[in-house]
Order: structure tokens, then sequence, then C-alpha cells
């Protein structure tokens, strides 16, 4: 352990909670069923590389059998059903996941690599809070600003990714269900149980059978529902290479489609931040989940006459970020979630050297199995490089510098994404000044990477369309919702 860290005992948090099954089939129609035309794979703890269980692929015959329980459940049941007994059904839901959380926070952390202290103290709580404030929704559509009777749009296929499973599929869910949608989720092929998990919180919750159908399975299974005739609305949330996939495979079709991509924030520090503060914000800003966050502030530009010192603080307090064991509670920094986001993450940074930037890891022991990735800065980056231009979705920052509020802003828009960006400063017209100026969904001041459920979230430009989350978040699952509806500014600027 180097310097500058406490020794602490392991802290680790007891995997018994978690009754695994050896193998899983698709949850169809309210029950587990073996697949018709798929096959089976194996999801594994990226922290240990030990295979977790063996879970379905589903192929095409699945995926229609899936729909079709789902169309079922709207025209017998869902759809007809009144919001106030909608909302019981989605407050249920929200409970079960507060009294099964832990074993849900520890299941999230063995399939994803997460730390403990992340699934247990954000994802989880988050995930409860979706589903409770959408149940909130449910029974007051009518006074949403959707018009007078809100109609669901039918059957919603949904596709998300692996860095936050179950919080992504509580994004999907939760609306969907609130407007009176039913839905067919296909969670990503490295992280599927937290989301069969849930399904048996949907059994244990007597939620109509076919309401929420998930299958598991890779891309062509994704592809599968998102070009399914009985889809009525793809949301999907994942890459912007896949996204413009999706984006062409439904033009010209009645299907309405919300998406969430990529992202290359900036994290904007001036010169008046609080420093240690700030230096908190740049961590949880680009280390929080190990970096695998479409909204990491994963470009810092900090004001040049104050570089040094920031860059001498950020150096001490990487040094003391724990990383290892996902299950142990005093863990900082997780694994990475894959082999191939490793390789990923990898490839980019030599690409960072050979181009000219200076990478400095924190000093830290990475265990021998699983996937790891040290925290890491590059410095002497320019615009032009490659890692200020793609997403890296991994520990690893970029930081560059400015002079002026003005070149400040230029900077962080120089980029094809819009998802987020962050402000340091203590001056609160220069926030203002900024956020209107920053092209990005999201903008935080003096702080980073909070959510809320009562709060849009989404991009601009290569970041995607619609909102997910507040209000606005149930436009994209109501006939006469707009996914543009809300704030005219925003409207306009989208
Ligand atoms: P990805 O490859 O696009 O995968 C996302 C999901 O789509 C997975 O379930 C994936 O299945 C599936 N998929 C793959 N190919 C498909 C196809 N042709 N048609 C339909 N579905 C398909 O993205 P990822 O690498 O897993 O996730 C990281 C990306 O997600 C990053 O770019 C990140 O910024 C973005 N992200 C955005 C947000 C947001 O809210 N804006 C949030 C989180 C992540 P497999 O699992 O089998 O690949
Ligand atoms: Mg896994």
């Amino acid at each position: 352990m180097s310097a500058g860290k406490f020794e602490y005992a392991p802290a680790p948090e007891s995997r018994s909670v978690v009754d695994l099954r050896s193998s899983y089939g698709l949850f169809v129609g309210g029950e587990f069923v073996p697949t018709v035309d798929g096959r089976m794979f194996k999801t594994v703890s990226p922290a240990t590389e030990e295979v977790l269980a063996e879970v379905t692929e589903a192929g095409a015959e699945d995926v229609d059998r899936a729909v079709r329980a789902a169309r079922t459940a709207y025209d017998s049941v869902w759809g007809p059903m009144s919001g106030r007994d909608r909302g019981k059904f989605l407050f249920r839901i929200a409970r079960l996941i507060q009294e099964r959380a832990r074993e849900l926070a520890v299941l999230e952390s063995l399939d994803n690599g997460k730390p403990i202290r992340e699934s247990r103290d954000v994802d989880i709580p988050l995930v409860a809070a979706h589903f409770f404030y959408y149940a909130g929704w449910a029974d007051k559509l009518e006074y949403a600003g959707f018009g007078a009777d809100p109609r669901p749009v039918g059957v919603a296929g949904q596709v998300i990714p692996w860095n936050f499973p179950l919080l992504m599929l509580a994004w999907k869910i939760a609306p969907a269900l609130a407007c009176g949608n039913t839905v067919v989720l296909k969670p990503a092929e490295t992280t599927p149980l937290t989301a069969l998990l849930f399904a048996e919180i949907c059994q244990q919750a007597d939620l109509p059978p076919g309401v929420v159908n998930i299958v598991t399975g890779a891309g062509a299974t994704g592809q599968a529902i998102v070009e399914h005739e009985g889809v009525d609305k793809v949301a999907f949330t994942g890459s912007t290479e896949v996204g413009k996939a999706i984006a062409r495979s439904v033009a010209g079709t009645p299907k309405k489609v919300t998406l969430e991509l990529g992202g290359k924030a900036a994290n904007v520090v001036f010169d008046d931040a609080p420093l240690d503060q700030a230096v908190e914000g740049i961590v949880n800003g680009i280390f929080f989940n190990q970096g695998h966050v479409c909204c990491a502030g994963s470009r810092l530009l900090v004001q040049e006459n104050v570089y040094d010192e920031v860059l001498d603080r950020l150096k001490r307090r990487m040094a003391t970020l724990r990383v290892g064991d996902p299950l142990d509670k005093n863990t900082d920094v997780g694994a990475i979630n894959s082999a191939e986001q490793l390789r990923r993450i990898a490839t980019l940074s030599e690409v960072g050297e050979a181009e000219g930037a200076e990478r400095w890891s924190a000093p830290c022991e990475l265990p021998d199995r699983g996937y790891w990735f040290a925290p890491t800065i590059f410095t002497g980056v320019t615009q032009a490089h490659r890692i200020a231009r793609e997403e890296i979705f991994g520990p690893v920052l970029s930081i560059l510098t400015f002079r002026t509020p003005a070149e400040a802003v230029e900077k962080a828009n120089n980029t094809p994404y819009g998802l987020s960006a962050g402000v340091w400063t203590e001056k609160g017209s220069r926030i203002l000044w900024m956020a209107d100026r920053l092209r990005a969904g999201v903008v935080w001041a003096n702080t980073f990477n909070r959510f809320d459920p009562t709060s849009p979230f989404g991009g601009y430009k290569e970041s995607g369309h619609g909102r997910e989350g507040g209000r606005h978040g149930l436009a994209a699952y109501l006939q006469a919702g707009h996914p543009k509806a809300g704030h005219p500014k925003e409207a306009a600027r989208a």
C-alpha cells in the first residue's frame, strides 16, 4: 500500500445474501421460460473472471414471443387499467426494491465490477427513487402538460448498456409503465443478472403477466427488438455508433424513438473555485464507476494560473484511491466491466502517449485476475488529440488549460457530443453565464455526477435526443408527448 493511504482491514460485504441460480431462462409473460431458438452464454464477475451463471441468448422467435406477450398484456390489462391502480403496482415494486436493496447491490457489484459503496449508496437508492417518482405520476398524467387525456404508446422495446444495469432499467421501465405501456427490455450481455432479479420482483409484486418482459442476449437480440414490427416505441441507451444504426432502422416507420448516447464532458475549473472541493469533483467526475459513465467529466479544463496547483492536489488525492475488490466497503475504484472494454481503454491510452500527451497513473497494486486499469491522467493534451475527442469510457482523464471564460466555452463546446458539463467557480453570475453557453443537456455547478429522478437528463448533438427523468421523461411514453416538449429555450436549441 502506497504512502498517504490509511491501512484498512478488509471489509468485504457478504455474498451470501444473493441466491444465484446456475441457469436463467427468459422472463416472458410473467414466467421464466426456456429459449425457443436461442442458446446459452455465461456471465462472469469482471473482478475475478469467475462464472456467475448461465444466461439465455434470445433468438428472433424468443423476441417475437416476448413482444406478443407485451401486446396481449397491453390490450387486455395494463392499457385499460386506471392510473391509480398502475401506480399501486409501481409503489409496490419500489418498496420491494428497497426491501431487497442489499441483495440487489451485491449482485450488481458482482456482475458489473462496481464498488459496493456505489451500488449500495448510489445505484440502488436511485433505482427505488425512480420507481417511487414515476409511481406518483401514474394517476396525474392529465396534469403533466401533455393534454387532457394523454394515451400510452403501446409496446416499448428497450435496450440498455452495462455501466448502470439496474439504474438504466429503472430509467426505462418506470416511466413506461407509469404511462400505461408494456415493455420488452434487453439488458447488456455482460450484466444481465440484476434485470433477472428484477423479473423476480415483478412476480413478487403480482405485476400482471406480460407487462414486463426481460429478454437477455447480445447485439443481435437488441436488433431483433428494435426491428420488430410489434414494437411501437424504441428506447435505447448505449454507444453513438449503435444509436445511429437504430435511428436508421426506425426511420420511415411509425416507431417513436429516444436515444441516450455517448459523451465527452468538459469539467471547467476557474481560478476562484474552492480547489479542494473542485479536486473532489474532478475525482468523482471521472473515477466514479471506473469512468464508465456517459456523462463523466472526462475533459478537465483548468484555468492556466491555477493549473500547477490543481494538478498537484489532484495527484495527491488520486494516490489515496483504493482500487480493488468491488465487494470491499472501502474500495473506491472497482474492476473494468469486460476484457473488451479494458482493451479499448488501454488502446486509447496508448494512442494518447503516441500523440505526445504525458501519462500519469495513480500508484496502486492491481489484482492478478480480472480486468483492471489504474486511475490515469494525461497532461499536455490538445484539442486535436484523440483522447480529447473520443469517449474512452474508463478511468482516464484528459487535462487541458484555458485563460478566459470565452476560451473555456469554446473549448468545452468543441466536441461532437453534448451530454453534460461542470463549472467550478465562486461567482454565481459566472455559473449562469457559462450554463447559458455550454451546449450540454446537464450543467453541474460546483458538483458533478448528481442524479435525481425529478430532473430531466439527455443530450445535444451526437449524445442523442429525447429526455429521460422528470416530467420530460413522460413525453417519450405518451402519444401526445413530444420528446422536446418542455422549456421553449430547450426546444429551440436541441
Ligand atoms: P453499445 O455497444 O451500444 O450497447 C448498448 C446496448 O445495445 C447493449 O445492450 C448491446 O448489447 C446492445 N446492442 C449492441 N448492438 C446492437 C444493435 N445493433 N441493435 C440493438 N442493440 C444493440 O454500448 P456499450 O458499449 O455497451 O455502452 C457504452 C456506451 O453507452 C457509451 O458510449 C456510453 O456513453 C453510452 N451510455 C449512454 C448513457 C446516456 O444516458 N446517454 C448512459 C449509459 C451509457 P451487448 O450488451 O450485447 O453489446
Ligand atoms: Mg458480468
